[in-house]
Protein backbone atom coordinates (compact mmCIF):
# COMPACT_ATOMS: atom_id res chain seq x y z
CA UNK A 1 0.00 0.00 0.00
CA UNK A 2 1.14 3.85 -0.61
CA UNK A 3 1.45 4.99 2.20
CA UNK A 4 2.15 8.70 3.38
CA UNK A 5 2.87 9.30 7.24
CA UNK A 6 2.18 12.77 8.45
CA UNK A 7 4.18 13.70 11.57
CA UNK A 8 7.86 12.02 12.09
CA UNK A 9 7.53 11.78 15.59
CA UNK A 10 7.99 9.34 17.84
CA UNK A 11 4.61 7.45 16.91
CA UNK A 12 4.90 8.32 12.86
CA UNK A 13 8.36 6.82 13.42
CA UNK A 14 6.92 3.50 14.50
CA UNK A 15 4.23 2.95 12.26
CA UNK A 16 6.46 4.06 9.19
CA UNK A 17 9.58 1.73 10.56
CA UNK A 18 6.76 -1.27 11.04
CA UNK A 19 5.21 -0.86 7.38
CA UNK A 20 7.97 -0.18 5.83
CA UNK A 21 9.53 -3.34 7.30
CA UNK A 22 6.41 -5.10 6.05
CA UNK A 23 6.38 -4.02 2.03
CA UNK A 24 4.74 -0.79 1.59
CA UNK A 25 5.79 2.29 -0.17
CA UNK A 26 6.16 4.77 3.56
CA UNK A 27 6.93 8.24 2.63
CA UNK A 28 7.14 11.01 6.02
CA UNK A 29 6.17 13.78 6.29
CA UNK A 30 7.08 16.74 8.72
CA UNK A 31 7.68 19.72 10.20
CA UNK A 32 10.50 19.87 12.13
CA UNK A 33 13.61 20.69 10.30
CA UNK A 34 16.11 19.09 12.56
CA UNK A 35 14.03 15.51 12.58
CA UNK A 36 13.73 15.76 8.64
CA UNK A 37 17.60 16.69 8.22
CA UNK A 38 18.15 13.51 10.23
CA UNK A 39 15.93 10.83 8.65
CA UNK A 40 17.61 12.54 5.38
CA UNK A 41 21.21 11.75 6.26
CA UNK A 42 20.97 9.01 8.81
CA UNK A 43 17.55 7.34 7.74
CA UNK A 44 15.51 6.71 10.47
CA UNK A 45 17.00 4.94 13.19
CA UNK A 46 15.30 3.69 16.61
CA UNK A 47 16.16 1.20 19.30
CA UNK A 48 13.58 -1.26 18.24
CA UNK A 49 13.13 -3.79 21.53
CA UNK A 50 16.65 -3.36 22.20
CA UNK A 51 17.93 -3.85 18.55
CA UNK A 52 19.64 -0.72 16.98
CA UNK A 53 17.48 -0.66 13.20
CA UNK A 54 18.01 1.82 10.49
CA UNK A 55 15.43 2.03 7.63
CA UNK A 56 15.57 4.30 4.34
CA UNK A 57 12.29 6.18 3.95
CA UNK A 58 11.71 9.13 1.97
CA UNK A 59 10.93 12.09 4.26
CA UNK A 60 9.53 15.64 3.00
CA UNK A 61 9.45 19.06 5.11
CA UNK A 62 5.91 20.10 5.33
CA UNK A 63 6.89 23.57 3.23
CA UNK A 64 8.15 20.76 0.38
CA UNK A 65 4.94 19.08 0.14
CA UNK A 66 4.72 20.67 -3.27
CA UNK A 67 7.79 17.81 -4.77
CA UNK A 68 4.75 15.28 -4.00
CA UNK A 69 2.27 16.73 -6.05
CA UNK A 70 2.16 14.08 -8.27
CA UNK A 71 1.82 11.71 -5.55
CA UNK A 72 -1.80 9.69 -5.09
CA UNK A 73 -1.27 8.05 -1.71
CA UNK A 74 -3.43 5.06 -0.64
CA UNK A 75 -3.59 5.88 2.71
CA UNK A 76 -2.29 9.22 4.67
CA UNK A 77 -2.02 8.38 8.52
CA UNK A 78 -1.79 11.71 10.86
CA UNK A 79 0.49 11.60 13.64
CA UNK A 80 1.07 14.96 14.67
CA UNK A 81 0.07 15.99 17.99
CA UNK A 82 -3.73 17.21 18.18
CA UNK A 83 -2.54 21.03 18.10
CA UNK A 84 -0.62 20.26 14.90
CA UNK A 85 -3.09 18.80 13.47
CA UNK A 86 -4.98 21.88 11.20
CA UNK A 87 -2.64 23.82 10.31
CA UNK A 88 -0.39 20.81 9.25
CA UNK A 89 -3.53 19.30 7.13
CA UNK A 90 -3.79 23.14 5.60
CA UNK A 91 0.15 22.40 4.28
CA UNK A 92 -1.12 18.81 2.92
CA UNK A 93 -3.97 18.67 1.94
CA UNK A 94 -3.24 18.67 -1.99
CA UNK A 95 -1.52 15.40 -1.28
CA UNK A 96 -5.58 14.19 -0.65
CA UNK A 97 -6.58 13.19 -4.04
CA UNK A 98 -10.27 11.80 -4.38
CA UNK A 99 -9.41 8.18 -3.79
CA UNK A 100 -7.12 9.29 -0.43
CA UNK A 101 -8.30 7.98 2.69
CA UNK A 102 -6.89 9.83 6.13
CA UNK A 103 -6.34 7.15 8.96
CA UNK A 104 -6.49 9.53 12.73
CA UNK A 105 -4.91 7.71 15.60
CA UNK A 106 -4.50 10.33 17.57
CA UNK A 107 -4.92 10.67 21.56
CA UNK A 108 -8.00 12.90 22.31
CA UNK A 109 -11.14 14.05 21.08
CA UNK A 110 -12.90 16.19 18.03
CA UNK A 111 -10.18 14.85 14.75
CA UNK A 112 -12.81 14.09 12.98
CA UNK A 113 -14.22 17.98 12.81
CA UNK A 114 -10.54 19.21 11.78
CA UNK A 115 -10.19 16.52 9.33
CA UNK A 116 -13.68 16.98 7.46
CA UNK A 117 -12.36 20.54 6.60
CA UNK A 118 -10.04 18.18 4.21
CA UNK A 119 -11.29 14.46 3.58
CA UNK A 120 -14.51 13.86 2.74
CA UNK A 121 -16.40 11.64 5.49
CA UNK A 122 -16.25 8.51 3.19
CA UNK A 123 -12.53 8.77 3.38
CA UNK A 124 -11.81 8.86 6.80
CA UNK A 125 -10.62 6.71 9.44
CA UNK A 126 -10.62 6.74 12.89
CA UNK A 127 -8.94 4.47 15.52
CA UNK A 128 -7.26 4.46 18.53
CA UNK A 129 -3.76 2.79 19.57
CA UNK A 130 -2.23 1.48 22.51
CA UNK A 131 1.36 0.82 20.74
CA UNK A 132 3.98 3.52 22.66
CA UNK A 133 6.87 5.29 21.33
CA UNK A 134 9.37 7.94 22.56
CA UNK A 135 12.22 9.81 20.60
CA UNK A 136 15.55 10.19 22.32
CA UNK A 137 16.67 12.72 19.70
CA UNK A 138 15.95 13.90 15.77
CA UNK A 139 15.23 11.14 13.68
CA UNK A 140 16.07 8.22 16.73
CA UNK A 141 12.85 6.93 18.21
CA UNK A 142 13.09 3.92 20.72
CA UNK A 143 10.50 1.42 20.63
CA UNK A 144 9.78 -0.76 23.56
CA UNK A 145 6.90 -3.51 24.35
CA UNK A 146 3.49 -4.29 22.32
CA UNK A 147 0.51 -2.68 21.16
CA UNK A 148 -2.56 -2.73 18.77
CA UNK A 149 -4.77 -0.96 16.87
CA UNK A 150 -8.23 -0.24 17.19
CA UNK A 151 -9.74 0.86 13.61
CA UNK A 152 -13.11 1.81 11.81
CA UNK A 153 -14.58 4.03 8.96
CA UNK A 154 -16.01 6.95 9.95
CA UNK A 155 -18.89 6.41 7.71
CA UNK A 156 -20.33 2.92 6.14
CA UNK A 157 -18.87 3.52 2.82
CA UNK A 158 -15.47 3.43 3.98
CA UNK A 159 -15.66 -0.74 5.52
CA UNK A 160 -14.25 -2.29 2.56
CA UNK A 161 -10.93 0.08 2.49
CA UNK A 162 -10.78 -0.15 6.25
CA UNK A 163 -10.65 -4.02 6.30
CA UNK A 164 -8.14 -3.74 3.88
CA UNK A 165 -6.04 -1.14 5.97
CA UNK A 166 -7.19 -4.38 8.48
CA UNK A 167 -4.74 -6.49 6.72
CA UNK A 168 -2.02 -4.54 5.68
CA UNK A 169 -1.33 -3.51 9.50
CA UNK A 170 -1.57 -7.01 10.71
CA UNK A 171 1.27 -8.00 8.34
CA UNK A 172 2.94 -5.35 9.72
CA UNK A 173 2.48 -6.91 13.15
CA UNK A 174 1.11 -3.97 14.30
CA UNK A 175 -2.01 -6.09 16.14
CA UNK A 176 -5.25 -4.29 14.42
CA UNK A 177 -8.61 -4.76 15.55
CA UNK A 178 -11.83 -3.52 12.85
CA UNK A 179 -13.78 -1.98 15.76
CA UNK A 180 -17.71 -1.63 15.84
CA UNK A 181 -17.64 1.14 17.84
CA UNK A 182 -14.45 3.19 17.87
CA UNK A 183 -15.96 6.10 19.00
CA UNK A 184 -16.27 4.57 22.73
CA UNK A 185 -12.94 3.24 22.57
CA UNK A 186 -12.01 6.96 21.61
CA UNK A 187 -14.00 8.44 24.68
CA UNK A 188 -12.64 5.68 27.20
CA UNK A 189 -9.15 6.57 26.39
CA UNK A 190 -9.87 10.32 26.26
CA UNK A 191 -10.85 9.36 29.83
CA UNK A 192 -7.28 7.73 30.80
CA UNK A 193 -5.37 11.04 29.26
CA UNK A 194 -7.93 13.40 30.49
CA UNK A 195 -7.39 12.07 34.32
CA UNK A 196 -3.45 10.71 34.68
CA UNK A 197 -1.73 13.06 31.83
CA UNK A 198 -3.34 16.13 33.22
CA UNK A 199 -3.08 15.89 36.73
CA UNK A 200 0.68 14.34 36.64
CA UNK A 201 1.08 17.84 34.47
CA UNK A 202 -0.03 19.59 36.95
CA UNK A 203 1.22 18.18 39.92
CA UNK A 204 4.26 17.23 37.96
CA UNK A 205 4.57 13.94 39.17
CA UNK A 206 4.23 10.28 37.92
CA UNK A 207 1.30 7.81 37.68
CA UNK A 208 2.19 6.10 40.88
CA UNK A 209 2.61 9.14 42.77
CA UNK A 210 -0.38 10.52 41.78
CA UNK A 211 -2.58 7.29 42.53
CA UNK A 212 -0.88 7.84 46.41
CA UNK A 213 -2.52 10.87 46.96
CA UNK A 214 -5.67 10.58 49.11
CA UNK A 215 -7.23 13.31 46.43
CA UNK A 216 -6.92 10.88 43.62
CA UNK A 217 -10.49 8.40 43.74
CA UNK A 218 -12.53 11.85 43.86
CA UNK A 219 -10.29 13.79 41.29
CA UNK A 220 -10.72 10.93 38.84
CA UNK A 221 -14.67 10.45 39.26
CA UNK A 222 -15.43 14.36 38.41
CA UNK A 223 -13.58 13.77 36.23
CA UNK A 224 -14.87 10.52 34.49
CA UNK A 225 -18.25 11.52 35.41
CA UNK A 226 -17.91 15.10 33.12
CA UNK A 227 -16.54 13.13 30.49
CA UNK A 228 -19.79 10.99 30.56
CA UNK A 229 -22.55 13.34 30.78
CA UNK A 230 -20.84 14.79 27.32
CA UNK A 231 -20.58 11.52 25.60
CA UNK A 232 -23.83 10.43 26.71
CA UNK A 233 -25.05 13.78 25.01
CA UNK A 234 -23.21 12.85 21.50
CA UNK A 235 -24.91 8.76 21.91
CA UNK A 236 -21.71 7.23 24.00
CA UNK A 237 -22.38 5.23 27.18
CA UNK A 238 -19.62 5.29 28.98
CA UNK A 239 -20.09 3.41 32.28
CA UNK A 240 -18.18 5.75 35.19
CA UNK A 241 -17.58 3.06 37.45
CA UNK A 242 -15.64 0.95 35.00
CA UNK A 243 -13.67 3.46 33.20
CA UNK A 244 -12.81 4.72 36.88
CA UNK A 245 -11.21 1.23 37.29
CA UNK A 246 -9.82 1.25 33.57
CA UNK A 247 -8.07 4.57 34.78
CA UNK A 248 -6.68 3.16 38.17
CA UNK A 249 -5.31 0.07 37.25
CA UNK A 250 -2.83 2.17 35.77
CA UNK A 251 -1.64 3.42 39.79
CA UNK A 252 -0.53 -0.31 40.23
CA UNK A 253 0.79 -1.37 36.97
CA UNK A 254 4.24 -2.12 35.82
CA UNK A 255 4.44 1.44 34.35
CA UNK A 256 3.07 3.02 36.85
CA UNK A 257 6.16 5.09 37.71
CA UNK A 258 6.01 6.58 34.07
CA UNK A 259 5.59 10.48 33.44
CA UNK A 260 2.74 10.43 30.94
CA UNK A 261 3.33 12.15 27.32
CA UNK A 262 1.64 15.49 28.46
CA UNK A 263 3.92 15.79 31.35
CA UNK A 264 6.92 15.45 28.87
CA UNK A 265 5.87 17.18 26.60
CA UNK A 266 5.11 20.30 29.16
CA UNK A 267 6.87 20.34 32.21
CA UNK A 268 10.07 18.90 30.36
CA UNK A 269 9.97 20.17 27.20
CA UNK A 270 8.01 23.62 27.20
CA UNK A 271 5.66 22.09 24.30
CA UNK A 272 2.30 23.33 23.93
CA UNK A 273 -0.01 20.33 24.98
CA UNK A 274 -3.13 18.06 23.42
CA UNK A 275 -5.25 19.55 26.26
CA UNK A 276 -7.90 21.36 24.11
CA UNK A 277 -8.81 18.07 22.19
CA UNK A 278 -9.04 16.41 25.72
CA UNK A 279 -10.44 18.40 28.72
CA UNK A 280 -10.79 21.08 26.87
CA UNK A 281 -12.81 19.85 24.67
CA UNK A 282 -15.12 18.15 26.85
CA UNK A 283 -15.94 21.74 28.80
CA UNK A 284 -16.39 23.73 24.96
CA UNK A 285 -18.82 20.49 24.02
CA UNK A 286 -20.28 20.93 27.38
CA UNK A 287 -20.70 24.73 26.69
CA UNK A 288 -22.29 23.77 23.40
CA UNK A 289 -24.63 21.08 25.30
CA UNK A 290 -25.55 23.17 28.31
CA UNK A 291 -23.89 20.52 31.03
CA UNK A 292 -21.69 22.34 33.48
CA UNK A 293 -17.97 20.77 33.29
CA UNK A 294 -16.49 23.17 36.12
CA UNK A 295 -13.42 20.18 36.55
CA UNK A 296 -12.48 20.40 32.51
CA UNK A 297 -12.59 23.61 32.47
CA UNK A 298 -10.39 24.41 35.32
CA UNK A 299 -7.86 21.90 34.37
CA UNK A 300 -7.79 23.29 30.68
CA UNK A 301 -7.03 26.56 32.35
CA UNK A 302 -4.53 25.69 34.09
CA UNK A 303 -2.65 23.70 31.56
CA UNK A 304 -2.66 26.89 29.64
CA UNK A 305 -1.34 29.21 32.03
CA UNK A 306 1.20 26.83 32.96
CA UNK A 307 2.14 27.01 28.61
CA UNK A 308 2.22 30.33 29.42
CA UNK A 309 4.55 30.55 32.57
CA UNK A 310 6.81 27.81 30.80
CA UNK A 311 7.14 28.96 27.86
CA UNK A 312 8.32 32.99 28.80
P1 LIG B 1 5.59 13.63 18.91
O1 LIG B 1 5.62 14.87 19.73
O2 LIG B 1 6.73 12.67 19.06
O3 LIG B 1 5.50 14.01 17.36
C1 LIG B 1 4.45 14.83 16.89
C2 LIG B 1 5.05 15.92 15.99
O4 LIG B 1 5.86 16.80 16.80
C3 LIG B 1 5.97 15.37 14.90
O5 LIG B 1 5.76 16.13 13.74
C4 LIG B 1 7.35 15.59 15.46
O6 LIG B 1 8.35 15.75 14.46
C5 LIG B 1 7.16 16.89 16.24
N1 LIG B 1 8.14 17.02 17.33
C6 LIG B 1 8.46 16.07 18.25
N2 LIG B 1 9.40 16.54 19.10
C7 LIG B 1 9.67 17.80 18.68
C8 LIG B 1 10.56 18.81 19.14
N3 LIG B 1 11.35 18.59 20.20
N4 LIG B 1 10.58 19.98 18.49
C9 LIG B 1 9.79 20.21 17.42
N5 LIG B 1 8.90 19.29 16.94
C10 LIG B 1 8.86 18.11 17.56
O7 LIG B 1 4.19 12.95 19.20
P2 LIG B 1 3.81 11.39 19.30
O8 LIG B 1 4.23 10.89 20.61
O9 LIG B 1 4.26 10.72 18.07
O10 LIG B 1 2.22 11.48 19.32
C11 LIG B 1 1.43 11.64 18.14
C12 LIG B 1 -0.03 11.40 18.52
O11 LIG B 1 -0.17 10.04 18.96
C13 LIG B 1 -0.52 12.26 19.69
O12 LIG B 1 -1.89 12.55 19.52
C14 LIG B 1 -0.34 11.36 20.91
O13 LIG B 1 -1.19 11.71 21.98
C15 LIG B 1 -0.72 10.02 20.29
N6 LIG B 1 -0.16 8.85 20.96
C16 LIG B 1 1.14 8.83 21.39
C17 LIG B 1 1.63 7.70 22.01
C18 LIG B 1 3.07 7.61 22.44
O14 LIG B 1 3.44 6.64 23.15
N7 LIG B 1 3.97 8.51 22.04
C19 LIG B 1 0.80 6.58 22.19
C20 LIG B 1 -0.53 6.64 21.72
C21 LIG B 1 -0.99 7.77 21.10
Amino acid sequence: MKIVIVGAGAMGSRFALMLHHSGNEVTLIDGWQENVAAIKKFGLRAQFNGKSVVAKIPIYQLDQVQQLQNYQADLIIAFTKSNQLEATFDKVKTLIGPNTYVLCLLNGLGHETVLQKYVSVDHLILGITLWTAALSGPGQAVLIGTGNVELQNFSPKGKEFTLQVEKVFAAAGLNPQYSDNVKYSIWRKACVNGTLNTLCSLLECNIKELGQTSFAPTLLKEIIAEFAAVAAHEGINLNPDEVYQHVAVAFTSDSAEHYPSMYQDLVQNHRQTEIDFINGAVWHKGQQYNIATPYCALLTQLIHAKEELLQQ
